[in-house]
């Protein structure tokens, strides 16, 4: 059945080719592609083959259901776990899936060390510090645990890493000292671990500003999907973005001045007006935080949202649309259309929220369709 109504759409090239100029970037680095909470959004099913083919060394997950997609694929690719494992998921892990967890406890080091030696084989993990981040980790201060960590049997440390808290953010301060501490604490590892273990730090901002050549491997999630999340990223017009999601015009109306449109009456027309119903809403992924604030393209104009966004309409002012407008014609909600463009980000930015939201809803509530 085709979806008339919304029109999400997910370049499986632009993917591919953002993961080669990251990988041509950090080489001889390892790079781990983040595909967790169903890729963005993307859909983990449909993109894990083609981060293969571009050269992932890693997919970053954070379920077992996602695990088992790549595992049900055949993808001869590593997977490691970008959150802290419960032990239930621990148990069917070590069973059949074949993740690399990270641990930031001595009870889940403990935990993977027995079943390890249980079986007989020793389990991968990644030692997880916490420079800052403050949501999982072993302190760095905490050397007697380190210590003890690497040295429990059933276990093979193939990673140590940190994860950066604002490495986005104008100020890279925070971040610079998170990785003054994280080399510290794995200077006095040294004496423990292997010494090609892998050093991990950089997320997608990180990779782009800072260079990575301490590290073995990058984990990358924004950036595969051409997503910028911060302005370092114009020096990198390489990457696309992959998705674009587009309606149309359900219905264009002539509305006198001092009419009001919407749930709760909250816009009211200053001049006789043309709106422009939509056939999308939050019901659709489009964020009902973008009352009186979202943008869409129209014709290559940007036309303002008006009114609150409803669970499946929404209203647009396009009064000043030079052209003639007509019902069914296209509309942008993220994407270009003639020399405009709307990205997730400046979405994001309209309502303080993260692009990784608008890309999930979207992918989630709809069908996508693959090019
Ligand atoms: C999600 C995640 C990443 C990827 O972050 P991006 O900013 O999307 O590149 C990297 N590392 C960890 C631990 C994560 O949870």
């Amino acid at each position: 059945m085709n979806q008339h109504h919304i029109q999400v759409t997910v370049s499986a090239n632009n993917f591919k080719n953002n993961i080669s100029h990251i990988r041509d970037r950090v080489t001889p680095s390892q790079v781990c592609v983040v595909m967790k909470a169903n890729a963005y959004g993307h859909g983990l099913k449909a993109l894990a083959p083609t981060a293969v083919a571009a050269g992932a060394d890693y997919i970053g997950i954070c379920t077992n259901p996602e695990a088992t997609i790549i595992r049900e694929l055949g993808l001869d690719v590593k997977l490691l776990r970008l959150r802290m494992a419960l032990p239930e998921e621990l148990q069917e892990s070590i069973q059949s899936l074949n993740i690399e967890e990270q641990i930031g406890t001595i009870e889940a080091a403990l935990y993977l060390s027995q079943a390890g030696v249980r079986r007989g084989k020793n389990i991968p993990v990644h030692i997880n510090i916490d420079t800052g981040m403050g949501r999982s980790g072993f302190f760095c201060n905490q050397i007697e645990e380190l210590k003890k960590v690497c040295s429990l049997p059933g276990i093979d440390i193939v990673g140590v890493m940190t994860h950066f808290a604002s490495a986005d953010g104008k100020d890279l301060a925070f971040t610079h000292r998170q990785i003054e501490d994280f080399y510290k604490a794995r200077q006095i590892l040294q004496n423990y671990v292997d010494y090609h273990v892998l050093n991990h730090t950089h997320n997608s901002a990180a990779t782009v500003r800072i260079s990575n050549e301490n590290n073995r491997l990058v984990r990358v999630g924004a950036a595969c999907y051409g997503v910028r999340t911060s302005q370092d990223f114009e020096n990198h017009p390489e990457l696309k973005p992959v998705m674009s999601v587009k309606t149309r015009i359900a219905q264009v109306r002539i509305v006198p001045k001092g009419k009001t449109i919407g749930y709760g009456s909250l816009f009211t027309t200053q001049r006789d007006s043309v709106i422009a119903s939509l056939p999308v809403g939050f019901g659709e992924g489009y964020p009902r935080s973008l009352f009186n604030k979202g943008i869409v393209l129209i014709k290559g104009h940007r036309c303002p949202v008006i009114g609150r966004v409803s669970l499946n309409i929404t209203t647009v002012d396009i009064t000043d649309i030079p052209e003639p407008v007509q019902w069914g014609d296209e509309v942008v909600l993220v994407g270009t259309q003639g020399k405009e463009e709307i990205t997730f980000e400046e979405l994001a930015d309209k309502f303080a929220s993260v692009h990784t939201e608008i890309n999930l809803m979207a992918g989630f509530m709809n069908q996508v369709n693959y090019v």
